[in-house]
This record gives structure tokens, C-alpha cells and sequence, in this order.
């Protein structure tokens, strides 16, 4: 039986090597960190915990189909509930908004605590859903360039639902058109967020996001974010997958256009498979030392990156939630300033996580909160980090006593911090960004690299890099449909 080779443990990693194991084929994983996860990982200092990266956990049902192709129970495994509250708003003039999973309430809390008709309000919503369902369906599990049959029966209908509004106006003008107040669209602007984009530029078609948060649920994994990464190493070695931790991969070998293994510190592994989860453009430039195809992948925009402060407080604050935003008071500029100046902006928009919130007491020590505080920064290493976090962490704190009339710096015990060089350095996201590249342009869906190699044979590529796209959702579904291709390839590989 032919072995593959998966060049990396992140999400995307860990996804297909439990699908392509529990498929039969034997699977072995190089990642060059000491741990399983890339930028799902964990830290703790002094009792507080903290997940390094991804907060908000949507669409389990990627991780459910998991356990259900390794034939696993998923209880064994992983615990996970849903929580009431997506997201507590904080704006600049004392407004305070709950975004409730629940429509009725998340409908009369828009109309008493923002003065929008929440029936706009469930009109968006239900907007979103059907062009989930109809459009976001489609394009999120099938490979756009090996697009298959059912594809090719789903796509008129698809192309059906698109309207004017979705391709050639921004998530901004679409989403002035059904909301009368400015902070309304504000808050759904922010969802371009998710996959690191400008809703100014992004186009119409964004408002597919709310549809996974406001419309199937957010979802608390117990343990955090880290417990997923966890569940599926479990689940990886329980069906049999070998790991090289500590293992940075240098080459990819190819012959006559077709994968023959791959380097690992100098060692020769031979495989006819190699499923790289390393950004497309690192896999190109350092794994095949091809300049010419890195360039072009360079050519599409990336995604933003964050800067985070992880701070131990060493009080509770019974405002915030479990997600809370901050708005900055001039959003169109803070967005100009992240991707046209590739500055800092002066009054970012402020996100805290706060695990401890569903696990008090464990999350973080009694009466005491870990805060994950993020702000959105352009995608470049070739500047001062040291004097961004300072500008940052100054422009935070100022924001954050204002709004929560506290000093916030008197009340940090532990910090640590991540800027788009760590994130860079740590999980090979080139230039730090988060979703890989961004989807300002209405055709980045088809500009995305595919999940294969049209010039190389045996050779697939699955993360937030190539498509689908950035996000746990995402990088599981791109797993889903490499292994779709690749397992045919293997089978033809060895007919039994
Ligand atoms: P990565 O996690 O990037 O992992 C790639 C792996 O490859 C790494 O482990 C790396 O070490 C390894 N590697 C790289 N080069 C080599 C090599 N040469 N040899 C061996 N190994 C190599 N998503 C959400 O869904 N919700 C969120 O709330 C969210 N928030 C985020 C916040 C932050 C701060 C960050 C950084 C990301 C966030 N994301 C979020 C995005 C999400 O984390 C990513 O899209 C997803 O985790 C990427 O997974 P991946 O499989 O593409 O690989």
C-alpha cells in the first residue's frame, strides 16, 4: 500500500491525514514545531490559559464528519456547546449592543439598543442563508478546477442566486442598502474580518458570513480552541498516523513532473503523495524552488494580519462576554490604513476573548479573566515590530479604559505578545497573514491555488492558503476535497 506524505500539522494537516488514513493508506506527518496544531495552539503562564490563535469555533459539523469517516466516537474525543451570545459591541459613544444567537432576541436587541428594524435585520439573515445554501455550498466543497458532475449540475442554479449586489458592489454598499443605521453596518462590516478582508473593497457576496455565526450557531469547544487541535492528533494517531515533530521539511523531490518524496533534514522519505499544508507561496519558494510560480501567488493580496496581547487580569468584568468588540470610531479609515497605507491605525478596532467566561476557574484562576486582545494590522514583517506593539498596546489600553472607564494596564499580571513576524516564523504564514490571501477582489475565489498540482502529479496542497480559504471551516473542507482527488490518484496508483 502507497504511503503519503503531509507537510505539516496544521488544522488542514491534521484533516487529511485522518481522512486519507482512515481511507487505508499509511500516513506520516512532518511538521517542523515541537507540537501538532500551527496556528491552533496553546499556551499557560501562572494558571492562565491561553489558544494562540483561532477564538471563534463555527461549524462543528466539519469536525462531527471527521469522526464519522475514522468510525470513532467523537464523545471520546472532543465536548462542545453552543453559546447563547455571539458577540457583545462596545461603540465610541457608550452604545452597547448583544448580538444573541437567538433571532427574536437578536432582532428587538437591534431595535432598543441600536434603532434598526430588526425585521432588516432577519431580512439580511435570511439573505444569507439562502446564498449559504445555494452559492457557499458549492463553492466551499468541490475543487473549482477539477469541478466534477454534481458540480456542474449545481452551478446553474447557483450562478442563478447571484445578484448585481454580491459581485460588483462591496460588503459596505450592500450592506448599506438594508440597514438604516450606521453602527448596524458597522457590525456587519466586521465580517469581512473573518477571512481578513476590506469590506470597503470586499465584494457583496461577504454577507454569506453571518449566515455560519448568527444563523447555525457559535460553539464553545470545552478546554478552548486547543481542544481541537487535540481531538484530532487523538483521532490521527488512533487511526494510525505517524508524526515527525521537530521535522522543517526542505525539498519536495519530483521527477519528470511527478512527486517522489521529500527531504527532511537532510533525510530522503519516498512517497508518490505529498499533500503540503505549508502556505502556497512558501511550498513554491522554498519546497520547489520555484521562484516564477511564488511570484505569480505573490501577485494576489494578502490577507490582514493581528497583533495580540495575551494578558492575565487579575480581575472579572461582568460587561464582557465571551467575544467583545470595540469599534474604532472611524472604520473606513482603519481599513485604509490596513491594507492601502499598511499602517497602524491610531483607534484600531479591539477584540478580546475571554475562555475564562465559559470555564471560570479554569480558564484562568478564580476571579480572574485571560484576555486574548487582537487588532487587526496589515500583512508585512519588514517593520519595527517592537514599535508597533508599542503604538498598538498604547492605542488598545487608551480605547479600552475609555470604554470600560477602568486602567486596564493596572490589572495585567502576565502578558505576551504575537505580531505577523511571529506568526510568520511560527506557522510559515507568509508575511503573517492569517486567512492567506484576501477576497477584496471579486474573482479571489478562482485566484486561490487549487488542491492539486496541475504540473506536478502526486502532489496536493490543502490550509488556508489555497482553496477554499482561510478559517477552521475552510482549511477542514480543503482537506475534504484533496482527499476527494487524491484518493482516486492513489487508487490508480495501486490497483488491487
Ligand atoms: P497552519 O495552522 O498555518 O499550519 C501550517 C503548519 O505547517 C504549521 O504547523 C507549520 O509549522 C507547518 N510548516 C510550515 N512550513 C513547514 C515545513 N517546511 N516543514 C514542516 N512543517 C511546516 N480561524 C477561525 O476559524 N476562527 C478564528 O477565530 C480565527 N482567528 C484567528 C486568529 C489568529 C491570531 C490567527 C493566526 C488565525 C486565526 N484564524 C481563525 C485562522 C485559522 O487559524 C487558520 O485559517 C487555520 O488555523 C490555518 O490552518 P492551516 O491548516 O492552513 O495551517
Amino acid at each position: 500500500q502507497s504511503s503519503v506524505i503531509i507537510i505539516g500539522a496544521g488544522v488542514a494537516g491534521l484533516a487529511s491525514a485522518i481522512r486519507l488514513a482512515a481511507a487505508g493508506y499509511s500516513v506520516q506527518v512532518f511538521e517542523q514545531n515541537s507540537y501538532p496544531g500551527g496556528k491552533l495552539s496553546y499556551f499557560e503562564i501562572n494558571g492562565y490559559c491561553f489558544d494562540a490563535g483561532p477564538s471563534l469555533f463555527t461549524q462543528p459539523a466539519n469536525i462531527e464528519a471527521l469522526f464519522a469517516e475514522a468510525n470513532e466516537p467523537i464523545q471520546d474525543y472532543f465536548e462542545y456547546r453552543q453559546v447563547p451570545i455571539a458577540c457583545q459591541y462596545f461603540y465610541e459613544d457608550g452604545t452597547r449592543f448583544t448580538a444573541y444567537t437567538q433571532h427574536d432576541q437578536l432582532a428587538q436587541a437591534a431595535e432598543s439598543q441600536l434603532g434598526e428594524s430588526g425585521s432588516n435585520l432577519l431580512r439580511y439573515l435570511n439573505d444569507s442563508k439562502q446564498l449559504y445554501n445555494k452559492v457557499g455550498t458549492l463553492f466551499l466543497n468541490h475543487s473549482l478546477h477539477k469541478p466534477g458532475v454534481l458540480f456542474q449540475k449545481k452551478i446553474i442554479p447557483a450562478l442563478a442566486t447571484i445578484r448585481y449586489k454580491h459581485l460588483f458592489k462591496s460588503l459596505n454598499a450592500l450592506n448599506r442598502s438594508y440597514f438604516q443605521q450606521e453602527k448596524t453596518v458597522h457590525l456587519f462590516n466586521r465580517y469581512a474580518t473573518y477571512n481578513g478582508s476590506n469590506p470597503y473593497q470586499a465584494p457583496g457576496m461577504l454577507s454569506v458570513i453571518p449566515h455560519l455565526e448568527l444563523n447555525e450557531g457559535t460553539f464553545y469547544p470545552k478546554g478552548g480552541m486547543i481542544a481541537i487541535t487535540n481531538a484530532l492528533y487523538q483521532l490521527a494517531l488512533k487511526k494510525g498516523v505517524q508524526f515527525h515533530f521537530n521535522a522543517p521539511v526542505e525539498k519536495i523531490i519530483t521527477d519528470k513532473g511527478r512527486v517522489k518524496g521529500i527531504y527532511s533534514k537532510g533525510v530522503p522519505y519516498a512517497s508518490n503523495v505529498v499533500v503540503s499544508n505549508v502556505d502556497a507561496y512558501f511550498t513554491y519558494q522554498r519546497l520547489l524552488n520555484d521562484a516564477k510560480t511564488a511570484q505569480k501567488i505573490n501577485r494576489q493580496e494578502r490577507s490582514s494580519s493581528a497583533l495580540i496581547f495575551y494578558w492575565g487580569i487579575k480581575e472579572s468584568f461582568p460587561e464582557l462576554d465571551l467575544h467583545n468588540i470595540f469599534f474604532s470610531s472611524n472604520y473606513a479609515a482603519e481599513f485604509e490604513a490596513i491594507f492601502k497605507k499598511k499602517t497602524l491605525y491610531a483607534d484600531p478596532t479591539v477584540y478580546i476573548n475571554i475562555t475564562a467566561k465559559c470555564e471560570p476557574g479554569i480558564q484562568a484562576p478564580p476571579g480572574k479573566e485571560n484576555w486574548f486582545v487582537m487588532i487587526n494590522v496589515p500583512s508585512v514583517t519588514e517593520v519595527d515590530m517592537a514599535a508597533m506593539q508599542q503604538q498598538a498596546k498604547a492605542a488598545i489600553l487608551a480605547k479600552l479604559n475609555r470604554l470600560l472607564k477602568r486602567d486596564i494596564a493596572s490589572l495585567i499580571e502576565v502578558e505576551a505578545v504575537l505580531d505577523p513576524l511571529k506568526i510568520e516564523l511560527n506557522t510559515g504564514s507568509y508575511k503573517g497573514a492569517l486567512y492567506g490571501t484576501s477576497s477584496n477582489s471579486k474573482w479571489a475565489a478562482f485566484l486561490r491555488h487549487p488542491n492539486f498540482s496541475s504540473k506536478i502529479k502526486g502532489l496536493y496542497f490543502v490550509g488556508g492558503s489555497v482553496h477554499p480559504g482561510g478559517g477552521i471551516p475552510l482549511c477542514l473542507r480543503s482537506a475534504k476535497i484533496m482527499s476527494g482527488l487524491a484518493i482516486p490518484y492513489l487508487k490508480k496508483m495501486n490497483p488491487h
